[in-house]
């Protein structure tokens, strides 16, 4: 089985194509499961800039996922996602959203440390007014904290901190260690995300690094191209599925309702 579980729309101010699109290219590529987990809508004007409205939740998105869903049943399995952030302060609202809409599954992002947008290209400039080595410490933290808060099923673009290219001085190991054991222990899974090769640092995320250290503890894999164009739906997958083979068993979670079991990966073969 083939799927991609990460994928935007125009909706969230910083993608293009609609829900249908995105669908349509997954279908070309043969995919079995696509997921659509547009950025979450947050409460008091949070990041207001790069996610839709709850009004546009609510009257767009999910009618559109659910109208797709119908259209393409025989054909695809369209899967009703969410990318929500981790946010210290914003737990209930997130809780509460999902807990009222009727989700396949969660992913969990870090995307601030503190008011800082780090993985945003607008305050790059902060990574060199700051010691690097403590932003991944508080990086690695905070998906630590949001693998802990139980809100989330899989961990998205677990070493999200690198896009930029910026690097710690000291090793990684403990600080990823630590943080997948909560991973592991709060019994998620972790996606093997390609935007990252899309960005200055030209890697995967996670790194191979991660990756053995993922696949010591056995914590499950799932796929995501993290698109914010249809054309990038599915992209780079074939390196995506080599990962999947070599540090998961050949194996990806998928999801419904909720509810995760493993499949079979296979190579994306398109129709
Ligand atoms: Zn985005
Ligand atoms: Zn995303």
């Amino acid at each position: 089985m083939i799927v991609d579980y990460h994928t935007h729309t125009f909706l969230c101010k910083h993608a293009e194509g609609d829900v249908d699109d995105y669908v349509l290219r997954a279908l070309e590529l043969g995919f079995d499961e696509i997921g659509c987990s547009e950025h979450i809508p947050m409460p008091g004007g949070f990041d207001e800039k790069h996610r839709m409205s709850l009004e546009e939740y609510v009257n767009i998105y999910a009618p559109s996922v659910s109208e797709i869903r119908e259209r393409y049943k025989s054909r695809i399995r369209v899967r009703r996602g969410i990318e929500a952030d981790f946010f210290p302060g914003t737990e209930d609202w997130v809780r509460g959203f999902i807990k009222e809409h009727d989700f396949d599954f969660v992913i969990g992002s870090v995307h601030f440390l503190g008011s800082w947008g780090f993985d945003d290209i607008v305050f790059v400039h902060q990574y060199s007014e700051r010691d690097v080595d403590s932003v991944y410490e508080q990086y690695f933290q905070a998906v630590r904290k949001s693998a802990a808060s139980g809100l989330f099923d899989v961990i998205a673009h677990c070493d999200l901190v690198k896009k930029f290219g910026h690097r710690p001085t000291k090793s990684l190991r403990d600080l990823a260690w630590e943080t997948l054991r909560e991973i592991k222990k709060a019994g998620l899974c972790i996606e093997i995300n390609t935007s990252g090769l899309r960005k200055p640092v030209k890697e995967i995320y996670p790194s191979d690094s991660i990756l053995e250290m993922i696949r010591e503890l056995a914590i499950p894999l799932t796929l995501g191209s993290d698109a914010h164009s249809p054309g990038d739906v599915g992209r780079d997958f074939d390196r995506a599925v080599a990962l999947i083979e070599r540090y998961g068993g050949g194996h990806i979670a998928v999801f419904e309702g909720r509810e995760r079991r493993e499949v079979r990966v296979s190579r994306v073969v398109p129709a």
